[in-house]
């Protein structure tokens, strides 16, 4: 099939790898010239190590990312209340999870799509979506056309594919939560992802590499406003003052105003009712699941939809059936992520159940380990 993937993050490129190994022509749109990533870390569960295993891309991760086992949960004293476990979902030799920075996985996904043979079209973007029975023609902003059997809409959560396609679908909706992040040296200490629980901040840090961790700091903010750069260091700063763990201290002290690597991002939510498919374009990823970061677990499911719809490809060798498939496969899965992550976000919110905010947790890790 000829197959056109626009969006070129996490979900779009694993599309491109996945399908062109089912031997499919494949073509990559990014509007971003750059292909760049932002953000500082992104924290990976075993079951997107599991998917690294099957994209192919699992031993890179492995020597430029960092992988262990366990969640280690503290009081804001520092004093260790629990250890969250995570199952070694991808073999018993890869830990069960870890973390990468955000622009060395952008890195490994995007090297292995173009030794995958996609063809990638970087500054571009779709103008205008038309299909019939047989096919869809699409137009590009370089002035070029094309017409494939099937285009796959990766293009995150404010997707122009799903406007154009989908007029009446619901739009992202602001949770009330914020999440700063921050770049930081790794003390010898630090052996897996570590968090500290206080009633209303959540304080996390997760190495991302032999030197480097990453630390994210949620807090509460009824209104989705614009903060100045020049501010991030001091509010930062600030929300760590409730906190006395020694390691959090320390890193209060080193967030310091010319910190170029503060990050600070409102949360937004979106879960797409079925179907996430039009006839031959199919929607996937954050496009049509955008969650909260409360599992860790929104580049998993939209790695995972990559590797669920090159499966069901191959098996139905046509479109329509394949979408449904396709749906019928994932709708769960990324519903309790979504759901379970929004749960989470609000018992945070309304400094509600910390029994019931585990046990979820406990409960959405064993699920997740299960096959895709
Ligand atoms: C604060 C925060 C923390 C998070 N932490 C984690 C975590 O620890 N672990 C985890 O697994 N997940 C985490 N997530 C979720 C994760 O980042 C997303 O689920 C994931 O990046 C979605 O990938 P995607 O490819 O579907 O969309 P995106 O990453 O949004 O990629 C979309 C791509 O499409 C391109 N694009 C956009 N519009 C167009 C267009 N019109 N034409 C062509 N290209 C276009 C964009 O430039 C981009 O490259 C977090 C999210 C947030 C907000």
């Amino acid at each position: 099939m000829k197959i056109l993937i626009i969006g070129g993050g996490f979900s779009g490129m694993s599309a491109a790898i996945a399908l062109r190994r089912s031997g499919h022509d494949v073509e990559l749109v990014e509007i971003d010239a750059g292909w760049r990533s932002y953000g500082a870390g992104i924290s990976l569960g075993g079951a997107t190590l599991r998917a690294f295993r099957t994209l192919g891309i699992l031993d890179e991760f492995l020597k430029h990312g960092n992988a262990s086992d366990g969640v280690d949960i503290h009081l804001p004293t520092g004093q260790k209340i629990a250890t969250l476990p995570t199952p070694r979902v991808a073999g018993p030799d890869v830990p069960g999870g870890g973390g990468v920075m955000r622009p060395v996985l952008a890195r490994i996904l995007a090297d292995a799509t173009r030794a995958s043979g996609a063809q990638v079209q970087l500054g571009c973007t779709f103008e205008s979506i038309e299909q019939d029975a047989d096919g869809v023609d699409v137009s590009f902003s370089d002035g070029r056309r094309g017409r494939y059997d099937l285009v796959v809409g990766a293009d995150g959560l404010h997707s122009k594919v799903r406007e154009c396609v989908f007029p009446e679908a619901p739009v992202p909706r602001y949770v009330g939560q914020a999440v700063w992040r921050a770049v930081l040296p790794r003390p010898a200490e630090l052996h897996t992802a570590t968090m500290w629980v206080g009633p209303r901040i959540k304080v996390g840090v997760n190495p991302v590499s032999r030197e480097e961790m990453y630390l994210f700091v949620t807090e509460d903010r009824a209104l989705n406003e614009r903060i100045e750069p020049a501010q991030f260091a001091p509010l930062l700063r600030g929300l760590l003052a409730g906190f006395s763990a020694p390691l959090v201290q320390q890193m209060r002290e080193q967030l310091t105003d010319d910190n170029a690597r503060i990050v600070y991002r409102p949360l937004d939510a979106l879960l797409m009712p079925l179907p996430w498919h039009r006839g031959r374009v199919q929607l996937i990823g954050d496009a049509v699941h955008a969650t909260t970061p409360h599992l860790a677990s929104g580049a998993c499911i939209g790695i995972e939809d990559a590797l669920v719809l090159a499966e069901e490809l191959q098996r139905h060798g046509n479109v329509a059936a394949a979408c449904e498939a396709f749906e019928t496969r994932r709708w769960e899965r990324c519903r309790m992520v979504v759901e379970n992550s929004g749960r989470l976000c609000e018992i945070e919110i309304t400094g509600g159940d910390k029994e019931e905010h585990s046990r979820i947790m406990r409960e959405s890790l064993m699920a997740l380990a299960q096959a895709i």
